[in-house]
C-alpha cells in the first residue's frame, strides 16, 4: 500500500529542515506534486491532504486529470511542442519548460487569440549535458531580453534539472549556479519578466534545492512510491 500522507507529512519536514537552514519561511516554498505516473484517485488523495500543485510533462495527461480535479494548480513540467501550444495556452497555471524562442512566440500567438496571460518558466541547462532541454546559461539574458517583448507571455522565473545522481551534494553546484544566474539577471529589469520562482529540486535532490534558494520544488517519487 502507498501511504502518500505519510509520504508527503515526511516530505514536508524536511523542506521545512532545509527552509530553516536557509533562515526562510517553509511556507515560501511551492511543493509541486508530479502526478504523471499516478491515476487521478492518487492525485485526488493528495489534494485532499493539503497539496493543491501538481505537475505533468504530458499535455494530454494534463488536461485529462485536470478536468477531473479542475480546482487544483496544474503545471506543464515538461518538452512543449509547438503543436500543443493549443491544448496547454488557458489550461495550466504555469508552464516550467519555455525553452526556445519559436515556443515563445507560439505561446504568445496563442495567448493573443485566446486573450489570455501565459505564465512561464525559462528553463536552463545548467549542467550542459547534451540531451537535456534548456537554454545555455550565457544565452539566457538576450533571451529573457527578446521574450520579454511578447505581449501575452510572461517570465516568472527559471527552472532547471541537475543531472540524475545518488549523491544530492552533487545536485548542490547547478542549484547555486541558477540561483545566481538569477540574482544576475534580475539587476537588468526587463519588461514582462519577474524572475520570482526558482523552480529546482525533485525526489533525489529537493532538500539542497531548497538550501539553496528554490521556491518550487517538483516531486514525483518520493510521494507517490511505497
Ligand atoms: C518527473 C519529473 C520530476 C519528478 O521527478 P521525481 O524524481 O519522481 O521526483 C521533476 N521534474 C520534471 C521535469 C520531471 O519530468
Amino acid at each position: 500500500m502507498i501511504n502518500v500522507a505519510a509520504n508527503i507529512d515526511n516530505i514536508k519536514i524536511r523542506i521545512a529542515r532545509a527552509a530553516r537552514k536557509r533562515n526562510i519561511d517553509a511556507n515560501s516554498v511551492t511543493l509541486i506534486a508530479v502526478s504523471k505516473m499516478v491515476d487521478v484517485s492518487l492525485v485526488e488523495q493528495v489534494y485532499n491532504l493539503g497539496v493543491i500543485d501538481f505537475g505533468e510533462n504530458r499535455v494530454a495527461e494534463l488536461n485529462r486529470k485536470r478536468q477531473l480535479l479542475p480546482a487544483a494548480n496544474w503545471h506543464m513540467i515538461g518538452r512543449l511542442q509547438t503543436n500543443k501550444v493549443k491544448d496547454v495556452v488557458g489550461h495550466t497555471c504555469l508552464i516550467h519548460s519555455l525553452d526556445r524562442w519559436n515556443l515563445a512566440e507560439a505561446l504568445d500567438r496563442r495567448a493573443e487569440y485566446k486573450e489570455v496571460i501565459v505564465p512561464t518558466l525559462l528553463e536552463v541547462n545548467i549542467s550542459g549535458e547534451e540531451q537535456k532541454a534548456g537554454i545555455a546559461p550565457n544565452l539566457v539574458k538576450s533571451v529573457l531580453a527578446e521574450v520579454g517583448q511578447l505581449k501575452w507571455l510572461r517570465v516568472l522565473g527559471l527552472m532547471t534539472l541537475a543531472p540524475l545522481n545518488d549523491n544530492q551534494e552533487e545536485s548542490r553546484p547547478i542549484f547555486k549556479e541558477l540561483y545566481a544566474l538569477r540574482d544576475q539577471l534580475i539587476k537588468n529589469s526587463f519588461s514582462g519578466v519577474d524572475l520570482k520562482y526558482l523552480s529546482m529540486g525533485m525526489s533525489q535532490d529537493f532538500e539542497v534545492a531548497v538550501e539553496e534558494g528554490s521556491n518550487m520544488v517538483r516531486i514525483g517519487t518520493s510521494i507517490f512510491k511505497e
